[in-house]
């Protein structure tokens, strides 16, 4: 049997400090916004090389938070991809504003910055760009289109921690970028969690406030704030994980690379352009052979998963208001997209039987 991801084997790896560490902060009895909390941000803010970095209790709040953070509300446009997990979305619609969906890249499967302007209108606020699978956006594009029309960039970097484009962490690039320590994400944790990175301290502080019930004094509240707070727990574990982060990565980018050379003339393998470091959060490829080839792993037991097989505008909830969308790069590799099994530690030998697998069942 084929996982598509392994946590056990990485928290054997690490128990022992990962067992101190929970204990230490259970003996401690501070549970909320204690010292393992702030150390983590700070340790965070430096590896990524952001100004500042809050957190919060999952991604889909760090999108939210984010938004609110930036300023958006009710009336306001936001542009972003149509191929991403639903929280992005999610996060745009609780602040009242609604998601304009701009087609994608179809080799890095992330929004498209030549079809950006097209979509801005009086009402456009800001761009949520997604570094989809861990592929950073070309954010150079992007970052240029929000300086030349007064927009607000946000990163949605939930799958992207620890890649980086032309030599900048994603994360740091935007006014605001967006994470998720969700157990399978690149530095996950064990439960939920989230993180806000923030270009200014005005930012990181509405941020903060935001978080903790509108509240910068304890029981003084002067706007409606979220119970949305990273336990301790959790950040003393994410502490110990983020000290292994670049070689977790490299572990992914080991797999990935050993899976496009076993595949590359059997389907579409991941594009790297070389100015982005894939973190590999996914590794997803395209074929028009996607249901012979999953019902063959399957047959042997390996895992594989279509992320995503409907792009948002195509979803129930979305579908009436975007009657009229037609964005047909986003369908075509949601018709076609297939992520084969992907974790730091996969031993090279289930690499090659899943890629053995695949080939057996285009070639026979
Ligand atoms: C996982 C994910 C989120 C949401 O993160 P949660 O921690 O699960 O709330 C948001 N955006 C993307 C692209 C994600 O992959």
């Amino acid at each position: 049997m084929i996982p598509m991801v392994d946590l056990k084997t990485q928290y054997l790896q690490l128990k022992s400090e990962i067992d101190a560490a929970l204990f230490a902060a259970l003996e401690s009895t501070q549970f909320i916004l204690g010292p393992n909390v702030s150390s983590f941000e700070e340790e965070a803010a430096g590896y990524l090389g952001a100004p500042y970095a809050v957190s919060c209790a999952s991604g889909t709040d760090a999108l939210h938070l984010a938004v609110l953070a930036a300023g958006i509300g009710p009336g306001d446009e936001v542009i972003t991809t149509p191929f991403t997990f639903i929280a992005t979305a999610e996060a745009i619609c609780y602040a009242g504003a609604t998601p304009v969906y701009v087609d994608i890249d179809p080799r890095s499967f992330n929004i498209d910055p030549a079809l950006i302007e097209a979509a801005i209108t009086p009402r456009t606020k800001a761009i949520i760009p997604v570094h989809i699978f861990g592929q950073p956006a070309d954010m150079a594009a992007i970052e240029a289109i929000c300086i030349k029309h007064d927009l607000m960039l946000i990163e949605d970097c939930a799958q992207s921690f620890g890649a980086s484009i032309d030599g900048r962490m994603t994360g740091s690039i935007g006014r605001l970028g967006c994470f998720s320590f969700f157990p399978s994400k690149n530095l996950g944790c064990y439960g939920d969690g989230g993180m806000v990175t923030c270009a200014t301290e005005v930012m990181a502080e509405q941020v903060k406030v935001l978080r903790n019930h509108g509240s910068r004094v304890r029981y003084h509240h002067h706007i409606i704030g979220y119970n949305s707070r990273l336990d301790e727990i959790q950040a003393a574990i994410l502490r110990v994980k983020l000290r292994r982060i670049d070689d977790f990565n490299t572990g992914r980018r080991r797999v990935a690379k050993l899976y496009s050379e076993l595949l590359g003339d059997l389907v579409t393998v991941p594009h790297e352009d070389g100015k982005g470091v894939h973190v590999y959060h996914q590794y997803t490829v395209l074929t028009d052979r996607r249901d012979a080839i999953m019902a063959k792993l399957s047959e042997k037991q390996i895992a594989s998963a279509v992320y995503y097989p409907i792009p948002l505008h195509k979803q129930d909830v979305f579908a009436e208001k975007c009657s009229g969308v037609s964005l047909p790069i986003a369908e075509s590799v949601a018709g076609r997209c297939m992520s084969l099994p992907v974790y730091p530690e996969m031993p090279e030998e289930s690499v090659r039987i899943v890629a053995q697998t695949i080939k057996g069942a285009i070639v026979g």
